[in-house]
């Protein structure tokens, strides 16, 4: 009789198959203060670090805690969130908001509590792994449509036999930095009496009149069958996520969304610093156009050094390499010379489209522009 097998030998295969096709990651160290210039962050208006925004979070641990203690329907709700959602629902002209302990859960609670077994859900095929994961736990049937395709939207919704739909998409896409027809998705879900979920992790910030967000530029925002969802950790430089919808599907959210309710709730640091930062955002809204027109720059002079990247309609550019190992290389020699990008391998991106992404921020300088440039097209024409 031969032994029990080893459980994990197949994580050791598993590991030497990320070794050999170039698909392992790793943890890099980053210290606290370094010169590198950091394109991979998602510190969109560079308040991560503002003062303004530091000292509410380290008010509100001292005052609250650092933990928030508990699920809000259990230790009780803090005037700290329920103002943050307030402040949140009114910027991006809301009936109300709900905050989630990060995006990822927004998506989760979102979709979860709105696509029940009696629902069809129409996601975009490039959409973010927050919402193809939301899409996998709920009890929906999923179609998948083609990236950015109106059409095809609209006909799995023509043919669903579900009583219920939802479409759902990313407002800018997270890798290729592109942004949904948002308000012929609207249309095309209204005539087919569908929800439209629109995650705008990487629109809030950065698109639209002083960073109100994608669906405020499409002119759809505060619609009774659209329901946002927002992260706080990009744009406004904290941590966190929200659901931007009608009182009546927050109220929804507040009683049947799992992600919210059985976790605890949004730490008081948090909640606090991303408060302040929507505060400095109000005042100087100009920042919104300027990483938009930095993310328009760095796209420029790639394209004019010969590097294709796709056009921003955001803070993302994106540079295909296409094979994961050559990506990876190419940002390992990026950091060491001084330039952190983000690198997307599979299962990031589909297989063979592997890519650098750099995002834009507000607080880089015309030289920060020139100097990425310059090191991208150097380290690609190896
Ligand atoms: N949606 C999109 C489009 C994202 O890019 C991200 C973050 N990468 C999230 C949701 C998740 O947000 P968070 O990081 O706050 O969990």
């Amino acid at each position: 009789m031969t032994g029990p097998t080893d459980p994990v030998a197949w994580l050791r295969e598993a590991a030497e198959t990320r070794e050999r096709t170039g698909m392992r990651r790793v943890l890099r160290p980053r210290p606290v203060d370094d010169d590198v210039l950091d394109l991979a962050s998602n510190d969109y208006l560079g308040l991560a670090r503002d003062p303004r925004v530091t000292a509410a979070a380290a008010d509100a641990a001292r005052r609250w805690g650092a933990g928030s203690t508990g699920s809000r329907l259990v230790t009780g709700s803090t005037e700290l969130h329920s103002r943050l959602e307030d402040r949140l629902a009114e910027f991006v002209g809301g009936e109300a908001a709900l905050v989630f302990s990060s995006g990822y859960l927004a998506n989760l609670g979102a979709l979860t509590a709105l696509a029940d077994a009696e629902t069809l859900v129409v996601s975009d095929a490039l959409n973010h792994a927050s919402v193809v994961d939301a899409c996998r736990l709920g009890r929906a049937t999923v179609v998948v449509t083609a990236h950015r395709d109106v059409r095809a939207v609209e006909d799995a919704l023509a043919r669903r036999t579900a009583s219920r739909a939802v479409v759902v998409t990313d407002a800018v896409f997270s890798v290729d930095g592109d942004l949904a027809p948002l308000a012929d998705l609207h249309a095309v879900a209204r005539a087919h009496g569908a929800l439209l979920v629109v995650d705008e992790a990487h629109s809030l910030g950065v698109i639209g009149e002083g960073g109100r967000g994608a669906c405020v530029d499409a002119g759809i925002a505060g619609e009774p069958d659209l329901v946002r969802t927002l992260t706080l950790s990009k744009a406004l430089g904290s941590q966190g996520g929200a659901v931007v919808a009608s009182s009546l599907v927050v109220e929804h959210l507040v009683n049947t969304a799992r992600a919210f309710i059985f976790d605890t709730a949004l730490a008081p640091a948090a909640a606090a610093g991303a408060a302040a930062a929507l505060e400095v955002l109000r005042a100087e809204p100009q920042r919104a156009a300027t990483v938009r027109r930095r993310a328009r720059e760095i796209f420029a002079g790639l394209r004019d050094a010969g590097v294709s990247s796709t056009a921003p309609d955001g803070a993302v550019v994106s540079v295909l390499v296409g094979d994961p190992g050559r990506a990876a290389h190419a940002a390992a020699t990026l950091l060491a010379d001084g330039l952190r990008v983000g690198c997307f391998r599979p299962p990031s991106v589909p297989d063979g489209v592997s890519r650098l992404r750099l995002t834009a921020r507000a607080d880089v300088t015309d030289d920060d522009v020139v100097r990425a440039v310059a090191a991208v097209t150097e380290v690609l024409s190896r």
